[in-house]
């Protein structure tokens, strides 16, 4: 059984004048992908690249990325 608490170090609200940084469990991520800012109430989506880093950050928190680096090299988009 898995008994860790991951938290990720914060998600930053995607609205400007918030700025908020708003902690989320791997849990979260996982199977709600649906995340609420709780300090203005907002209600947004993660996007793959977001959930990508918030993962890779949670696993170096947790010094298991080690073997977790292998890149599919397929989906490269410039998202501007
Ligand atoms: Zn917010």
């Amino acid at each position: 059984m898995i008994n860790t608490q991951n938290v990720a170090p914060g998600i930053p609200c995607p609205i400007q004048s918030c700025g908020n940084k708003i902690k989320v469990t791997i849990q979260d991520l996982l199977y709600n992908k649906v995340i609420k800012c709780p300090h203005c109430l907002v209600e947004f989506t993660m996007s793959d690249e977001a959930l990508k880093d918030t993962k890779s950050a949670m696993a170096d928190l947790n010094h298991v990325s080690e073997n977790a680096e292998k890149t599919k090299g397929s989906s490269e988009k410039s998202t501007d």
